[in-house]
């Protein structure tokens, strides 16, 4: 029997539904409008349509989205005052710097100048620690998503075996906090780990988070295991000159042995943007007093 398909595209759809509905609650109950601020640094062709997609789910919500898109020569410090003025400004609640930046920029001089509480990301090393000591913090879009389809499918996580390869402070490391809170018996494995298909087939959820096109095989799965694949890569496609998405497990034949699989794409790709929504709507409600709505 194949097995069952995480269908994460009609689960982000369903959850963007939710997020509008709860904005047009926030609204009409307390006359506020969540925004979302991104800012594009450059002209990186992948980040302009990641910035472009981000506007559009925005405004589509219901939500405010303010754009800026500055030239790749800006200076670190006139980046750092825009932020300033992002975070002093009421009518933003959610900060996006969309990354890559430039090379004469700090990555983490920039997140570490953006408000916490406006961290949408979850990037900031605030919110990492309160994700760390299970406090109430931002918590990254992509592990989020993640967790989502993981509940959904299988209710109560308490007790299972997780197996999450990768461990990046934007995937892998939120990952397995977010499955500890859980109460996952947790293994996060890397490039040094030893006996890595051994080490996969202990797991009852597998999440894969590496960015190897389809190295996770088969027979590193434990037969009925759930398999979420977060890796997005590009490989040569069958037609000459075009290519093709892939994820980090090789689907097909983890189909025969998994007892879900998310695919790819489809699967964890289109939460990430609907879980920023998710992120934006509740720093709206918390910085003004509220409790993030129930979704
Ligand atoms: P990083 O490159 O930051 O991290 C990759 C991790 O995989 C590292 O911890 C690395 O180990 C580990 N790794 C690399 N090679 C191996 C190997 N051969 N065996 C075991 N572990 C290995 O990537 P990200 O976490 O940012 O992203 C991972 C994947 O997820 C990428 O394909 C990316 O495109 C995708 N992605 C998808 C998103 C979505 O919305 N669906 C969002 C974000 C990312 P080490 O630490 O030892 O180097």
């Amino acid at each position: 029997m194949g097995a069952a398909l995480i269908d994460g595209k009609a689960f982000a759809a369903t959850l963007r539904g939710r997020v509008a509905a709860a904005v047009t609650r926030l609204k009409a109950q307390h006359g506020l409008t969540p925004g979302l601020a991104v800012v594009l640094v450059g002209e990186d062709p992948a980040s302009q349509v990641y910035v472009r997609n981000k506007g559009r789910e925005t405004v589509a919500a219901g939500m405010a989205s303010f754009e800026h898109r500055l030239t790749a020569e800006i200076s670190e410090a006139d980046l750092l005052e825009l932020i300033a003025q992002l975070n002093a400004d009421v009518a933003v609640h959610g900060i996006l710097v969309q990354l890559p930046l430039p090379k004469h920029i700090r990555d983490e001089t920039v997140l570490a100048a953006i408000d916490p509480a406006k961290d949408v990301d979850g990037f900031h090393v605030i919110n990492a620690g309160l994700l760390a000591v299970g406090g109430h913090g931002m918590v990254p879009c992509t592990p989020l998503g993640c967790l989502m389809l993981l509940k959904d499918h299988l209710g109560d996580l308490s007790g299972r075996e997780a197996v999450v390869v990768g461990r990046s402070n934007i995937v892998g490391k939120p990952m397995a906090q977010l499955l500890i809170a859980e109460n996952c018996t947790v293994t996060v494995a890397h490039s040094r780990t030893r006996d890595l298909p051994d080490v996969c087939r202990r797991a009852d959820i597998l999440v894969a988070a590496v960015g190897r096109p389809e190295m996770i095989r088969a027979d590193w799965i434990k037969p009925g295991a759930v398999v979420v694949d977060v890796g997005i890569n590009r490989v040569p496609g069958l037609e000459p000159g075009k290519t093709r998405l892939v994820g980090d497990v090789a689907f097909d034949e983890a189909c025969k042995v998994a007892g879900a699989i998310t695919p790819v794409p489809g699967g964890v790709g289109p939460m990430t943007i609907a879980c920023l929504l998710v992120n934006c709507l509740t720093a709206c409600a918390r910085q003004n007093g509220l409790d993030a709505p129930e979704l």
